[in-house]
């Protein structure tokens, strides 16, 4: 156990008050909050989670998803366990809503150690809800900067301001996912406020960091054309150069709707364009759908194949071959 940063008294003695998420669980000695990974332990709030990896493989960049950052690299990606939202839908139940066996405990170093073993220059934390392991990740992506490794997330961007531009200030890039633009849906179905995941896309932003989106079209929750066009205009006005990840849904954990459609996939794609550079879809196989086009003139700038990426269309200096249009990229 380690001792958690975000947190204060609140009311009778023994009692905490967790700070690093907006649900800021109240905990009584020897509880655990919403997430399961942070508990009063006599008066002090512990993460119970802090080094456990639960999972640890090297993924290609284009998985997490990130395709506008060094695409084609493979990456050091770990899970941990425990996760701050309620997702009856949720892609990676076992390690999100369960205590699963740990499968190796490290401390920073070690995992720094790992990834240079591997031959990876950077460290995804992913799977599971990295967030609800802040302290591990915080102290790993600082250390491992200072040995020029670079650090990675995969959120769903539900976290306090604070720790969100801690976060932001340590780790080079972010997928975060806005689960859909209905308000209702964010707090009946997901247990959160969208306003606060959009708040942690704007922290991101303005610290700089490598910014993907990710939705997760859901038939019946968050795949209203509408709403979509709302989205992508607010996104749009933060810049339109920023990637957007359409996902197909299939069934899991608790939720038993039909996948989405590739037409709905399709049409959804549609309208993010009139808006946004750069539109993808995934988990859906649909030829072209996860290549990148310059938005000029059309040239094909990226091609992505399983386990093979092209990148003719872009010469050295981040332009477009055809146009030399400056392509919005890390590599
Ligand atoms: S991080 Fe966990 S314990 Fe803290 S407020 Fe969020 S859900 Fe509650």
């Amino acid at each position: 156990m380690k001792p958690a940063v975000y947190f204060d008294d609140y009311g009778e003695e023994g009692t905490l008050k967790c700070l690093l998420c907006p649900h800021n669980c109240v905990l009584r000695p020897d509880e655990t909050g919403l997430c399961n990974v942070r508990k009063n332990v006599d008066g002090m709030l512990y993460s119970l989670n802090y080094g456990q990896l639960t999972s640890i493989a090297v993924d290609p960049m284009e998985k997490k998803p990130l395709f506008h950052f060094y695409p084609g690299e493979s990456i050091l990606s770990v899970g941990s366990w425990g996760c701050n939202l309620k997702c009856d839908f949720c892609q990676n139940w076992e390690i999100s809503k369960e205590r699963p066996k740990v499968i190796k405990r490290v401390v920073p170093q070690q995992l720094i150690q790992i990834a240079t073993e591997r031959l990876s220059r950077g460290i995804a934390f992913t799977y599971n809800e990295p967030i609800v392991s802040f302290e591990f990740i915080l102290d790993t992506s600082r250390a491992a900067a200072k040995e020029g490794i670079y650090s990675i997330l995969v959120t769903n961007g539900i976290i306090e301001r604070e720790p969100m531009e801690l976060l932001a200030q340590s780790v080079r890039a972010m997928n975060i996912d806005i689960k859909g633009w209905n308000e209702d849906f964010y707090r009946s179905e997901i247990g959160a406020d969208r306003s606060i995941v959009l708040r942690s896309v704007e922290i991101a932003l303005s610290a700089g960091t490598h910014v993907e989106l990710t939705t997760l079209v859901i038939p019946g929750k968050s795949d209203d054309p509408k709403e979509m066009e709302e989205q992508v205009k607010w996104i749009g006005s933060l810049s339109p150069d920023i990637p957007l990840h359409i996902n197909r849904y299939f069934p899991n954990y608790k939720c038993k709707i039909p996948p989405t459609s590739t037409e709905k996939l399709l049409e959804l794609a549609e309208i993010a364009r009139a808006e946004l550079n750069y539109v993808y879809i995934g988990n859906a196989s649909l030829e072209g759908q996860t290549d990148t086009y310059c938005k000029t003139c059309g040239n094909l700038l990226i091609q992505r194949k399983p386990g093979k990426i092209s990148m003719s269309g872009i010469d050295e200096k981040g332009r477009c071959t055809g146009c030399q249009r400056e392509i919005p990229l890390v590599f």
